[in-house]
C-alpha cells in the first residue's frame, strides 16, 4: 500500500486527512513534529509527503530527502516563496503547491475588510462595546457603490474579488502583468499600475510574493494614490513597506488598509502569544493604529478552503507517485 506521511497537520485537520486515506486506499501517517533536520530521517518508510511550512526549510533536507527516495513536497498553500525550487530541481524533487482552493474565501474576506472599513465598522463596534450610540460625524461612512476600485493583481483571487465588488455596483479597474479575457469581464483593465492607482478610492493586492513585488507598495508608490484611498492587502506581507504604509496614513495620504498579512508574521500566525510582549515595533504600532484594520492571515480559512487544501494537496502527493509528475508544480 502507498504511503504518505504529512507534517503540520492541526487536530481539527486529522478528520479531512483519514477521510482522504480511506477514499484512496493509502496509508496516511500524521507526524507529530514539524519537518526538520532532527526529524527528516523518519521520510525513510514513506513514498511522498505533504507539509504546510511558514519558513525556510535547511537546506540540507532536499539532499536527505532526495537520498531517501523522495519524489515531491506538497506544500499546502498557494504561496510557495519558502521553497528553494532551485535547490528542489537540484534533488530532483518536485514542490506542488495547490493553487486554486477557494478563490471566493479570500475574495469575500478582501470585500469584508473593504466594507468594513468604507462604513467605519470597527470604530462603530468601538463605540458600542462601550455604551456609546452617538452619530459622531467619524463613524458617517461612505457607500461602496460610488467608489472606483483597483485591483492589482486579476489571476483566480483577483477575478473573484473584482466579481464581488462589481455586484455592489462598483466601477472595478485593474492592472495585471498579464491581461486576461475572463477578467476582461469584470474589469477595465490599464496599461500601467500607476494608472491603477491615481483613480481608485479602494486598492485591493491579489498578486504573489516574487523578488520583483519585495515592497512594491513603498512610500513612492503611496504617492500614487489618490489621497483618502484605502488599501486592502489580503495577498503577501511583504509587498507592502509597512513602516511607509503607516506614514501614509499618519499623513492623511491614506483613508485606511485593511491587512490580512504582514511582513513579519511569521513568528506570531497561529500562535496566541497573549501573555507576552510583542518584539517588534512596527507591528505594535500597525495593531494600535486606528486606521488599520488587521487580522491574522485568516481571509482563506473557511470550511471549503481547509478542505480543498488538504485533499488537493494528498491528490498532488498521489499524482507525482504514480505519473511522475504534477499540474501543480512549480518548479
Ligand atoms: P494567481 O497566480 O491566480 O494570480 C496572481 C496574478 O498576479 C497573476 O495574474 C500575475 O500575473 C499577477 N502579478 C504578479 N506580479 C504582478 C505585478 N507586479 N503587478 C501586477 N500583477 C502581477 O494567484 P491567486 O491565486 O489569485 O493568489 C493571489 C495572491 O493571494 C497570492 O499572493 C497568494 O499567496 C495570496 N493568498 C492569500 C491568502 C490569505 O489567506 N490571505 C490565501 C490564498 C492566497
Amino acid at each position: 500500500m502507498t504511503k504518505i506521511i504529512a507534517f503540520n497537520v492541526r487536530t481539527s485537520e486529522e478528520k479531512l486527512v483519514e477521510d482522504w486515506a480511506k477514499t484512496h486506499q493509502v496509508q496516511v501517517d500524521i507526524a507529530s513534529e514539524p519537518l526538520s533536520l532532527e526529524t527528516v530521517e523518519q521520510v525513510k518508510k514513506y513514498d511522498g509527503l505533504t507539509l504546510a511550512i511558514g519558513k525556510a526549510l535547511d537546506p540540507e533536507i532536499y539532499t536527505l530527502l532526495h537520498q531517501y527516495g523522495i519524489k515531491q513536497i506538497a506544500q499546502r498553500s498557494a504561496g510557495y516563496e519558502y521553497f528553494d525550487l532551485d535547490l528542489a530541481s537540484k534533488n530532483d524533487l518536485i514542490i506542488t503547491n495547490v493553487p486554486s482552493y477557494s478563490p471566493e474565501s479570500i475574495a469575500e474576506f478582501a470585500f469584508l475588510t473593504a466594507l468594513a472599513l468604507v462604513r467605519e465598522f470597527p470604530l462603530i463596534n468601538q463605540r458600542v462595546n462601550n455604551h456609546d450610540f452617538r452619530w459622531l460625524p467619524d463613524i458617517r461612512g461612505k457607500v461602496l457603490k460610488e467608489m472606483t476600485v483597483g485591483i492589482i493583481g486579476t489571476g483566480h483571487i483577483g477575478q473573484a474579488t473584482a466579481q464581488c465588488f462589481k455586484g455592489f455596483g462598483c466601477h472595478v479597474i485593474g492592472y495585471d502583468l498579464y491581461q486576461n479575457d475572463e477578467a476582461k469581464t469584470l474589469l477595465d483593465y490599464r496599461e500601467n499600475m500607476a494608472d491603477v492607482l491615481a483613480d481608485a478610492d479602494i486598492i485591493s493586492l491579489h498578486m504573489p510574493a516574487t523578488r520583483e513585488n519585495y515592497h512594491l507598495f513603498d512610500a513612492e508608490a503611496f504617492k500614487q494614490f489618490k489621497t483618502g484611498a484605502y488599501l486592502i492587502n489580503t495577498a503577501r506581507g511583504s509587498l507592502v513597506e509597512t513602516t511607509a504604509l503607516l506614514d501614509a496614513l499618519d499623513k492623511g495620504q491614506l483613508a485606511g488598509a485593511a491587512l490580512d498579512t504582514y511582513e513579519g508574521e511569521g513568528q506570531f500566525i497561529g500562535k496566541t502569544i497573549e501573555d507576552q510582549a510583542i518584539e517588534d515595533p512596527t507591528f505594535e504600532r500597525l495593531l494600535a493604529h486606528p486606521k488599520v484594520l488587521y487580522t491574522p492571515h485568516v481571509a482563506y480559512y473557511t470550511d471549503i478552503a481547509v478542505t480543498n487544501i488538504m485533499h488537493n494537496a494528498l491528490d498532488a502527493v498521489m499524482e507525482v507517485i504514480q505519473t511522475g509528475d504534477s499540474k501543480s508544480r512549480v518548479n
